[in-house]
């Protein structure tokens, strides 16, 4: 029995729960092979669970998993909310009714980010218009009919002058000018294929014209999804998440979704509404569940060691190593 994190000694939060360990309240666990690790609360790390117990454990956290929400996923990975706990389900596919519920949730919570600014808004535009009517004795009824139309694009507006945050703002290759990124500016971008990158965007530069710059990885991903954001809420026609989960599953998964529409070679902004939703999507969750699947593929070289599946001693030698290097370069 531990309490503690094995890395930290940060002490590992809990009340027992469905793992019955008495520790965790993020929990990762694998139902094929029967591993289980507490996360740490304070470094993240994941902390695998000793081997004399892990079974039922396993099999009570799979049982609590099948009552939880999916959060978000990977074809590897799913993150889970159950109660009180996080739990992380690695090793099975995800299914198609996770990601329409996902994808329903995060256009609602886009929806009630609107509605904040546009409610007030117009309700204080209501209170003017009447107030105006009234000593004018005109009718402004063309003005009020028209408020939330008005105020949407108010806050689209807000939404497409956001800033962009890059490491090093790119410099456009012709005419030498210094691209200070806004979300609405992404939207003359087109994805395209690289042999080195997963994901690369091609910036058009404001000042001339031309294909500026390409950025590549975080950058990339954080331009992308800043950009279609803006663009899903300017011309955002039909939304609905169940067909944006059908789309990203057609594809065949989020990466080939991604690579599908770099092939196309068309910018943002004239991809059809329901695929740039898609995308939007499938470039979300790729982002959201990629840290949480690299820790997993690291926790699972050290439990490979500590439950002895490794045969020899130079195999373990050679993991052993590598683990280190990785230790020793956090960000590399
Ligand atoms: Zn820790
Ligand atoms: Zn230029």
């Amino acid at each position: 029995m531990y309490t503690t994190c094995a890395f930290c000694n940060g002490k590992l939060d809990g009340d027992g729960g469905p793992s019955g360990l008495g520790v965790g309240r993020r929990l990762a666990f694998d139902e094929w092979k029967g591993r289980l690790w507490v996360i740490c609360p304070k470094c993240s790390r994941w902390n695998l669970a000793p081997l004399e117990e892990r079974w039922e454990k396993v099999e009570a956290l799979g049982r609590a998993a099948r009552e939880g929400r999916v959060a978000a996923a990977t074809a590897q990975v799913a993150l889970i909310r159950w109660r009180a706990y996080d739990l992380v389900q690695v090793g099975k596919p995800p299914r198609l009714e996770f990601a329409t519920w996902r994808y329903g949730e995060r256009l609602k919570a886009r929806r009630r980010e609107q509605m904040k600014f546009v409610l007030p808004l117009t309700v204080a535009a209501l209170g003017v218009a009447v107030a105006v009517n009234v000593a004018a004795g005109g009718s402004f009824g063309v003005f009020v009919w028209n408020m939330p139309t008005f105020a949407r694009s108010i806050y689209t507006g807000m939404v497409g002058r956001r800033r962009i945050e890059l490491v090093e703002p790119p410099v456009c290759e012709r005419c030498g000018t210094v691209l200070l990124l806004r979300a609405r500016q992404v939207a003359r971008a087109r994805l395209t294929a690289t042999q080195q990158a997963d994901l690369a965007l091609l910036l058009t530069c404001p000042t001339c014209g031309s294909e500026a710059a390409m950025l590549t990885g975080p950058d990339a991903a954080a331009a992308l999804r800043r950009g279609l954001t803006y663009l899903n809420l300017a011309r955002g026609g039909r939304q609905r998440a169940a067909d944006a989960a059908r789309l990203v599953e057609a594809a065949g998964g989020p990466d080939r979704l991604i690579r599908t529409v770099a092939r196309s070679e068309l910018t943002l902004r004239s991809l059809a509404p329901d695929r740039r939703l898609a995308l939007e999507m499938a470039v979300d969750e790729q982002a959201e569940v990629a840290a949480l699947e690299r820790q997993w593929k690291d926790a699972e070289e050290i439990a490979d060691i500590a439950d002895g599946l490794l045969s020899s001693d130079a195999e373990l030698e050679r993991h052993l190593r590598r683990l280190k290097e990785d230790t020793d370069q956090p960000d590399g």
